[in-house]
């Protein structure tokens, strides 16, 4: 493709983005008010999987046993182009949008107390551009977009992996909402790894015959002693948290079973292993203690997520020459009033572009991501679409999630991941150099999925509690659909 026909690409692209401007924000708030929560998210999936398949993309459900994932494809042949996003809300994260104080729309309710609904909504509209222009302008090669549930339990991707979706994948992209908009290189987030320890006993009542009993709580207790302890000789950017997830029944009941929730965090895949391994002799000594027996369940296991320099090169210059979107003084105002309410310091919204970050800076954070960025070259968007100093998992970070400061984020995202896609597209140089570049990035690191090979995904963790509040949120979703023109 020529240089004239890229720009003739790029002006097409915008033109559609300007276009369908109101079906994408629709699409934002259609998935807003469903706020599901990690491994819940069915009416998401459905609802981005009808927009796909009318778009004319040929739509896969269910992908690596994930009831709520999907991979939708169009085009053929080389090059192919992933795109992957999240959609799951959280617990409790209830929260009206455009309202500057805390008010949930169903009270206890999960919801999107982040953004990752605004995620998924500039995928599904980058893909829809993206594959318009191709369409339009013969441009070959394929688009693969990923959904992937679950972020927050960090789960689906490195299952993808492992199955082989990436095996084809030339360069991958993911984005993330934030208050600024920017990119970055090198290692980024951490490893993770997500691990139930279950200790089985003996019930008795505790009353009459409490030295009959085998208290599994008891190993629960040990357990967290153990790592307590350890924790002063770990290294100092590791991380361990846990929930107690299951502590018994009720006092008089010595509990038979127990569990304890962890995640551990290094900044290699190699230093969460080791963790993982610490911990685990942890919780046998604390079964040995306790005279219970101890079973692991591995949920996932992600490695840190990178990106390649040549794909960030590209998303900086984007981001630059489409610039941060123009703040109306109504939606300035508002995130003044929202930071004010939220406790946090009070300075409005950003103007300006931010300066990619890295090299190799990583956040104390981790996504499932993470393997897709070791198996093929990965560039990701960070975009403006939330507000400076409040709060993700907090009311505040839901309290603008169907605003125009968010509607206005998700354009501008758009704008920057369809035309960063069609310019590796279009020019067969850069996808060497992205491939080239990659290899020496990873240099002799040998990837390969921590989650076993025969590892079937633990699903639902969340159900009961959608079987409560589904029916209550339900009155609450959007009964109009986009409609997108192509
Ligand atoms: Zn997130």
């Amino acid at each position: 493709m020529t240089a004239h026909s890229i720009a003739t690409a790029k002006v097409a692209a915008l033109d559609w983005i300007d276009r369908n401007a109101v079906a994408i924000a629709e699409t934002n708030d259609c998935l807003f008010y469903f706020g599901e929560p990690s491994l819940e998210e069915y009416e998401s999936a459905s609802f981005l999987t009808s927009v796909l398949r009318n778009a004319g993309f040929d739509v896969e459900t269910g992908i690596s046993d994930f009831p709520t994932a999907f991979m939708a494809t169009w085009g053929s042949g080389a090059p192919v182009i992933a795109l992957h996003a999240e959609y799951d809300g959280t617990p409790g994260g209830s929260q009206k949008s455009g309202i500057a104080a805390q008010d949930p729309i169903v009270p206890g309710a999960p919801g999107h107390a982040e953004g990752h609904q605004a995620n998924a909504t500039v995928m599904i509209a980058t893909a829809l551009a993206a594959k318009c222009v191709m369409e339009k302008l013969r441009i070959k090669g394929t688009l693969k977009l990923f959904g992937a549930p679950g972020e927050e339990l960090a789960i689906s991707r490195p299952f993808f992996v492992r199955d082989g979706y990436f095996d084809d994948v030339d360069a991958a992209f993911h984005n993330h909402i934030s208050d600024a908009f920017f990119t970055e290189v090198g290692q980024t987030q951490i490893s993770l790894i997500s691990a139930e320890f279950t200790f089985s006993g003996e019930s008795t009542h505790a009353g009459l015959t409490p030295w009959l009993g085998r208290d599994a709580l008891d190993a629960v207790i040990l357990m967290d002693n153990g790592m307590a302890q350890y924790r002063e000789h770990i290294r100092p950017e590791m991380r361990a948290h846990r929930v107690i997830t299951n502590g018994g029944s009720q006092p008089n009941v010595i509990s038979e079973k127990a569990s304890v929730w962890w995640y551990f965090r290094g900044i290699s895949a190699e230093d969460t292993r080791t963790l993982f391994e610490r911990a685990t002799d942890i919780a046998e000594g604390a079964a040995r203690m306790t005279q219970t027996r101890l079973s692991v369940d591995v949920k996932s296991a992600v490695w840190p997520t990178r990106c390649n320099r040549v794909l960030a090169c590209i998303l900086d210059r984007t981001l630059r020459e489409i610039g941060m979107p123009n703040w109306s003084d109504e939606e300035v105002d508002f995130a003044r009033k929202l930071q004010q309410a939220a406790g946090v310091r009070v300075e409005g919204l950003r103007t300006e572009v931010s300066r990619m970050r890295g090299p190799d800076a990583p956040e104390m954070s981790s996504n499932d991501c993470g393997d897709i960025s070791w198996k093929v070259p990965m560039g990701r968007l960070w975009f403006p679409g939330s507000v400076p100093n409040v709060h993700f998992h907090h009311w505040s970070g839901g309290a603008m999630l169907t605003t125009s400061i968010t509607h206005k984020g998700i354009i501008a995202a758009t704008k920057v991941l369809t035309l960063s896609i069609l310019e590796c597209l279009s020019e067969p140089n850069l996808l060497s150099e992205v491939r080239k570049t990659f290899a020496e990035e990873i240099g002799d690191i040998l990837y390969s999925p921590m989650i076993p090979n025969d590892q079937k995904p633990s699903l639902r963790p969340h159900l009961r509690l959608m079987e409560h509040y589904r029916p209550l949120m339900r009155e609450y979703y959007q009964l109009k659909r986009p409609f997108f023109e192509m």
